[in-house]
């Protein structure tokens, strides 16, 4: 047996190989405390699970659910959208539910990239964008954030050449793993510079309900003329805390929308119904808890930036998204402060290089980590510098 070449050369996906790291050391009798993964801690609100509850006994949803969502739930998205972004959209044709949007963000490359296109793939940045694009045979050109341009792309920066061959642009804001935000004349920019060279705008957007200091993200369909070039990806898994349910939705430009739902018409039998309820009631149902997760984030974002700083990392108080993207200390890459700081004081933060190229000399810690563990990881960090020796936090 031969697995394909594809498959072969596929990666292990960066949380795989951290989530065995820590499953090694616990088995060892570790206490390991995580800042890896961008998991809410907090539990899905109450009136969602409730809905789930009621809807699981309700026969009519042990059935195939339609595989481009209950009506309901597209009207519930776009209902969504008008109250927190003022865009109006097209139930039927403008709104794609999606089984989490990691997998609309992986199959839409399949709907835009031929063998040989370029698509434009912001680095550092979600590892999908770049897997989904190689899977389709596509060919990626990395769009460098760094500090110095605020983490925004520098669309000047793409060769001629490139851009005759580029298919999709890639963005993600509030971005994971920087935390930066992005403006509507940012957005503006985008759509300027998709029209002239007739890209599709692939914004991801998971982020735009987690903010802080009462920051509101815009969404990329606010921007003038987005629509003609461009779809934006949603997700309940940040914002209602709902990972574990699986559910977003990609929304926009018609035909590319009509696309992902012909391609996933093709390889999937849609969300369990009994989630896209869920979903529904977490549009539809009181907003309260977005403030309240934001206000509990908001105070551990501030506590992890002042330890950080003060363990000599440089760390800025990000405006929104689960993350602090903080720069390593002078001489180490981030892969050797990682595990510095796993071997010294039993914490895990994840390594920039993962993310890409310019994620090198920087680690990313998630603010999805219980008050206990938060507190219990500080303290340990407080004490690293002076750690000279291998310390083991033992259960
Ligand atoms: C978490 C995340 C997603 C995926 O969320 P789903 O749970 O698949 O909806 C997509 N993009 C980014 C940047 C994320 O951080």
């Amino acid at each position: 047996m031969r697995l394909s070449k594809k498959v072969e050369k596929l990666p292990p996906y960066l949380f795989v190989e951290i989530s065995r790291k820590i499953a090694e050391r616990r088995a060892r009798g570790e206490d390991v405390v995580s800042f890896g993964i961008g998991d809410p801690d907090i539990p899905t609100p109450p009136h969602i699970i409730e809905r789930l509850c009621q809807a699981a006994r309700d026969p009519v949803n042990h059935r195939y659910p339609e595989s481009e969502g209950l009506p309901e739930l597209r009207k519930a998205i776009a209902g969504w959208y008008e109250r927190r972004f003022g865009v109006v959209l097209d139930p039927d044709k403008e709104v794609a539910p999606l089984i989490g949007s990691k997998e609309g963000i992986a199959h839409i490359a399949f709907c835009l990239i031929d063998p040989g296109d370029f698509a434009l793939v912001p680095d550092p940045g979600y590892p999908v964008y770049s897997i989904g694009t190689t899977l389709a045979g596509g060919r990626i050109f990395y769009l460098s954030l760094n500090e110095r341009n605020g983490f925004l792309p520098d669309f000047s920066r793409v060769p001629e050449s490139v851009l005759q061959q580029a298919k999709v642009l890639w963005l993600n804001y509030p971005n994971n793993p920087t935390g930066a935000v992005a403006d509507l004349p940012f957005f503006n920019r985008a759509v300027e510079f998709a029209k002239k060279y007739n890209l599709c705008v692939l914004h991801d957007g998971p982020y735009s309900d987690v903010a802080y200091d009462g920051y509101k993200p815009v969404s990329f369909l606010q921007a003038e003329g987005a629509r003609e070039v461009g779809i934006e990806f949603h997700s309940l898994s940040k914002s209602y805390n709902m990972t574990g349910w699986r559910i977003g939705m990609a929304v926009g430009n018609a035909e590319v929308i009509g696309a992902l739902k012909t391609m996933k018409s093709n390889l999937d039998s849609g969300i369990p119904q009994a989630i896209q309820l869920m979903a529904i009631q977490a549009f539809n149902g009181p907003q309260d808890c977005i403030k309240e997760h934001n206000d509990i984030y908001q105070r551990r974002r501030d506590l992890l930036v002042e330890t950080l700083n003060k363990m000599g990392l440089q760390a800025t108080l990000p405006k929104a998204s689960l993350y602090v993207w903080a720069k390593v200390p002078e001489g180490y890459t981030s892969v050797e402060f990682a595990n510095d700081l796993l071997d010294k004081c039993g914490v895990v933060v994840t390594p920039g290089i993962g993310y890409g190229r310019n994620g090198e000399g920087y680690v990313r810690l998630s603010l999805t980590i219980q008050d206990a563990n938060l507190l219990k990881g500080l303290s340990r960090m407080a004490g690293w510098r002076d750690s000279k020796n291998i310390l083991r936090y033992k259960k």
